[in-house]
């Protein structure tokens, strides 16, 4: 739609000022290559569980921040906001720039910060669990539309953002890439064993999407959801349906989950 990829573009922009404006703008090269980085916590998306939105990073955005808007069908405005990892959790507002952001600090050098929310959903100060509300996705500020603007710090330097030990892509639009979240799921998923060897695990549950990892062999995961996506057709089978694997963070036809069933039973839908 024209009027959306008009309405993204000036988000990100917006973005960008905003982290002018807030004077955290590192030098050139701060990525610290070659730096020795603390292991970062288990950062997972945030919003909530089965959730599928896409992300986007434009060239003049702030540090290695990335852009969320929901592609579920779903209104990104008023989403919940979620903790991606544990921390202590802090209310900023800047009317000119992040609006009403919260950044939390997760102990270990590292932080993250959500900014532009429409409300606040914890305390200032508040010590919040993997998953907690901290607010609600909004346009506050120097933002043109609602999305969560989020970014992973270490010593106050902006990272490649990774969710579930997984580096996402830095995209210049959205629609490229897509997340769906695992926060606050609230279970640790189904376990299964897969069969099958070299099974891809892919990004969505689409064949042409980007390999995540390859499952050497038979091995036992964990599914916290599934969904239809492309027909498979393999090893004698045809399946629409894909699981997505808690410890791998992506998707592998529910051909090669060892189960007759083509719909895993007990299994949420993503
Ligand atoms: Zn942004």
């Amino acid at each position: 739609m024209p009027f959306r990829r008009l309405w993204a573009t000036t988000t990100v922009v917006l973005c960008a000022l905003a982290g002018l404006l807030l004077g955290l703008v590192p030098s050139a090269g701060a990525a610290a290559s070659g730096t020795a980085v603390a292991a970062a916590p288990d950062f997972k998306a945030p919003y909530p569980c089965g959730q599928r939105w896409t992300y986007s990073h434009h060239s003049a955005e702030v540090r290695r921040a990335l852009d969320f808007v929901r592609a579920d069908g779903g209104t990104t405005d008023g989403t919940p906001v979620l903790a991606s990892a544990a921390g202590t959790a802090h209310r900023h507002h800047q009317a000119n720039g992040a609006g009403n952001y919260v950044s939390i600090e997760h102990g270990g050098g590292w932080r993250t910060y959500y900014f532009h929310l429409s409300a606040f959903g914890a305390p200032d100060g508040a010590q919040v669990a993997q998953g907690q509300q901290i607010g609600s996705t909004g346009s506050t500020g120097n933002s043109s539309g609602p999305h969560i603007h989020y970014e992973q710090l270490y010593n106050g330097v902006g990272q490649d953002i990774r969710i579930n030990g997984s580096a996402l892509a830095y995209p210049g639009g959205y629609h490229q890439y897509f997340l769906t979240s695992d926060n606050g799921c609230g279970g640790s998923g189904t376990p299964f064993m897969t069969w099958g060897s070299g099974t891809r695990v892919r990004a969505d549950a689409r064949l042409s999407a980007p390999v995540v990892t390859t499952l050497a062999g038979p091995t036992s995961v964990r599914v916290l959801c599934q969904k239809q996506g492309d027909t498979v057709n393999a090893e004698g089978y045809t399946n629409n349906w894909w699981s997505k694997l808690r410890d791998q963070n992506g998707f592998i036809s529910n051909i090669y989950i060892d189960h007759p069933a083509a719909q895993l039973p007990g299994v949420p839908l993503c």
